[in-house]
């Protein structure tokens, strides 16, 4: 373990901040709602749901950003790879994550240029030694959206477009407190992702909604603070956004990654898998960018879909009403290695997590 994470992985600290918790939530029960696939890799690889009172349950909610890309823009996808003859790109997980047409992977099976990438400027090197169009599918949250921006920025070649497919989180986390579906006691905010938006990023909610939330770091003892402060807050009759990561996000977020963002991308309504259309949380490539956009220069038609294969509960699970282990699927059809569902396909979906740790259903 590296020196500078072990006071973060104290166990005698974690024993002492857990009974302060159990203090704190006294009887009643609490859910506790996060929103990051980095967070649910912490929680279940150190156990941390065992360590918590009964009454305190901490959930994970749309944090994944391959799971919760609408079918219909998976369908546009393989459209242009099998349809229009491009050379599409994209990262890792998004190739094997199901729609009603099938998958990017299956597309690829049947002789589709479907090419896995590391970042989007692999892509646009592809697109440097050939003549033939180079897509690339922009999927991920505010972490990823700056690097898509910058390398449109950097004037791309011709050939090169991007079919953009980002999303935003604290819209996600507002219409989860709209639908009402469950009570939410508080949020876990999600490092990295405040990184880029700062603690400013995450005003709405609490302008609206009195609810607890602390932005935490990735350590188990980041995630007992951040659950223990929720629950002061509520003791207090709070409900503001505190940072228990500040070794790494400050108040205004990174300025120079927002401004990018703002200069290529315009935010828009759209559909979340498994939520359904969300105001004000998506992406598209504003006007002067048009060039770059894949949708246009291949004349894609929006879809706001946003079912779930069938069977599969995983919009249940990313609105933070079951854990995966309460989907009758879970490791007896779904598995990794045969997935029904988007949360099983990418590794920062919680029932691939839950099922990577040896969960049981
Ligand atoms: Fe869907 Fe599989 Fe998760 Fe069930 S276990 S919710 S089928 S992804």
């Amino acid at each position: 373990m590296l020196p500078l994470l072990k006071p973060f992985r104290d166990e005698a600290k974690a024993r002492e901040i857990c009974s302060l918790i159990e203090k704190l939530s006294g009887d009643r029960a609490y859910r506790i709602v996060h929103v990051c696939g980095t967070h649910e890799d912490t929680i279940t690889r150190f156990g941390l749901r065992s360590l918590l009172p009964r009454n305190v349950e901490v959930r994970m909610g749309p944090g994944c950003p391959v799971c919760t890309v609408s079918p219909g823009h998976i369908e546009n996808a393989i459209n242009l790879a099998e349809e229009h003859g491009v050379i599409l790109t994209t990262f890792g997980d998004m190739i094997r994550v199901p729609s009603p047409r099938g998958s990017l992977a299956e597309a690829r099976a049947r002789g589709a240029d479907v090419r896995v990438v590391y970042s989007i400027h692999d892509a646009v090197r592809i697109a440097e030694k050939t003549d033939r169009e180079v897509v690339h599918f922009a999927v991920g949250f505010e972490t990823t959206a700056p690097t898509t921006a910058a390398e449109l920025l950097a004037k791309p070649p011709e050939n090169f477009s991007v079919y953009v497919a980002h999303l935003l989180i604290p819209p996600a986390m507002l219409h989860l407190l709209e639908l009402g579906e469950a009570p939410i006691d508080g949020f876990i905010n999600p490092g990295h992702v405040s990184t880029i938006i700062g603690v400013r990023g995450y005003g709405e909610i609490e302008r609206r909604f009195k609810v607890p939330q602390v932005i935490a770091g990735f350590e188990p003892l980041d995630i007992l603070i951040a659950v223990a402060m929720i629950l002061k807050q509520i003791a207090d009759g709070r409900g503001e956004i505190e940072n228990e990561y500040r070794r790494a996000v400050r108040y205004e977020g990174n300025v120079k990654a927002q401004r990018l963002m703002e200069e290529v991308f315009r935010v828009v309504d759209t559909a979340w898998r498994g939520i359904g259309v969300i105001r004000r949380s998506g992406l598209a490539l504003r006007e002067e960018f048009e060039e770059y956009d894949a949708s246009k220069r291949f004349e894609l038609e929006t879809s706001e879909s946003y079912e779930m294969p069938e069977g599969c509960r995983c919009g249940e699970v990313l609105r933070a009403l079951i854990y995966p282990w309460e989907c009758p699927l879970f490791q007896r059809v779904c598995t990794p290695e045969t997935p029904v569902g988007p949360c099983m396909v990418s590794r920062e979906g919680s029932c691939y997590i839950a099922a990577k740790y040896g969960v049981e259903g």
